[in-house]
Formats: structure tokens, sequence, C-alpha cells
């Protein structure tokens, strides 16, 4: 079960979204928002209740709060481990699906967390190879870039359309928008990227 997976224990009913004047001016809020726990560097985050192990997991889906957790603090998104100085090169294995298998560029960005060596392995091992492929970096640095969520309008108060077919819009934390996106998932950028060969991973994890 992975550390990123919801449970179906862990719903809770979204609270209304309202407008509100916050330090750098007006965006979205919550009526009763509770400042810690609701924002992240000025970004008003989607509640969701941390209970893992309540009820059952939902695979294939990604629990938002544990997420942001994961890329904050470098945890693998399969076992929860810190990734912090697992290699002796100071370096993060990040393992992301890929419909196209590019390999990943300087400065891409990902709302998908490290992996430490046998989750990475075990994630290639076990997912169908046909239907979702797999690449994996190593990268020196992932910076704090933005958010991925649902951008609302200042007029109407209602989710701006997306004309890209992406469940959400990517908003980097100097974007005017930032104040007006509720949050689902926290953005890093890569750097320092090296493709690692997915046969090379496997072999040099059970050698
Ligand atoms: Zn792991």
């Amino acid at each position: 079960m992975p550390f990123i997976a919801p449970w179906t224990g862990e719903n809770a009913r979204q609270p209304t979204i309202t407008t509100r004047l916050g330090r750098i001016g007006y965006g979205i809020g919550y009526a009763d928002e509770y400042g810690i726990a609701d924002r992240m560097r000025g970004a008003l985050w989607v509640r969701m209740p941390v209970k893992p192990g309540a009820g059952g997991p939902l695979l294939g889906r990604i629990h938002a709060l544990r997420q942001r957790q994961a890329m904050y603090h470098m945890l693998c998104q399969g076992c929860g481990q810190s990734t912090v100085g697992c290699r002796r090169d100071q370096r993060h294995l990040f393992l992301m699906a890929s419909a196209t298998g590019q390999p990943i560029a300087e400065g891409d960005k990902t709302v998908t967390p490290p992996s430490c060596a046998g989750c990475a392995v075990e994630a290639v091992q076990e997912g169908p190879p046909s239907r979702r492929r797999h690449v994996a970096v190593l990268v020196e640095h992932a910076l704090v870039w933005g958010v991925a969520g649902i951008v609302y309008s200042p007029d109407t108060l209602a989710p701006v359309p997306r004309d890209n077919g992406n469940e959400f819009a990517l908003v980097e934390y100097n974007d005017p928008r930032l104040p007006w996106t509720l949050a689902y998932r926290e953005v890093v950028s890569l750097h320092g990227c090296t493709a690692v060969d997915l046969e090379d991973l496997i072999e040099q994890a059970t050698a």
C-alpha cells in the first residue's frame, strides 16, 4: 500500500469556498479557515483527513496532504521513509509514470515524490508494463516550484475550465493566480538530472 495513496476513511465534505483578503490581496479561502492546516506558502489546500489505514486503500489515487508531506521532506512515495542520505552521492531517485517514456529533462516539473531504490524496483516489476510505462531519473536538487490545483475565477468564484484535459493547473508560487488556486499537489522542479535505465535500476538493487 503506497504511502501517498488515500484510504476510503479519509474522505471529507469540502468546506465552502469564499473570497478572503489575505496578506497579498484577495483570493479564495474557507469560511472557517484555520491557518496552519489549510495554507502552505500562501496557497489554500484541499482538506483531507489524515487517517491512513481507515477503511480500504484507494490504489492509483493520491492523498493530497501525504503527497505534500512526501515532497516537503523527500519521503519515498511507496514506503514513506526518508530518501535523504539514502545514496552516498546525496541524489534522489524519482520514478514516474510516463505515457511516452520520454526521459526527464533539466527543470522538468513533477507532482511525483521520490522513491527509495527498493520501492522503485517493486513498482517497475509489479506495474503492468504494457499499460503503464515508467521513467527513472537521479536528481541533484528538487526545488520548490508551486502547486497543482484548481484555479477559481475571481469574478464568479467558480473553477476556471481547463482546455488541455488535465485534472489540475500548474501554478507557480509567484503566479498571480496562486491566491485563487485550491492546491491538491505540491510541485517541484528537478535539476541535475541523470536518466536511469530501468534494467540497470533492477540490476543494481538485486546485485
Ligand atoms: Zn520506499
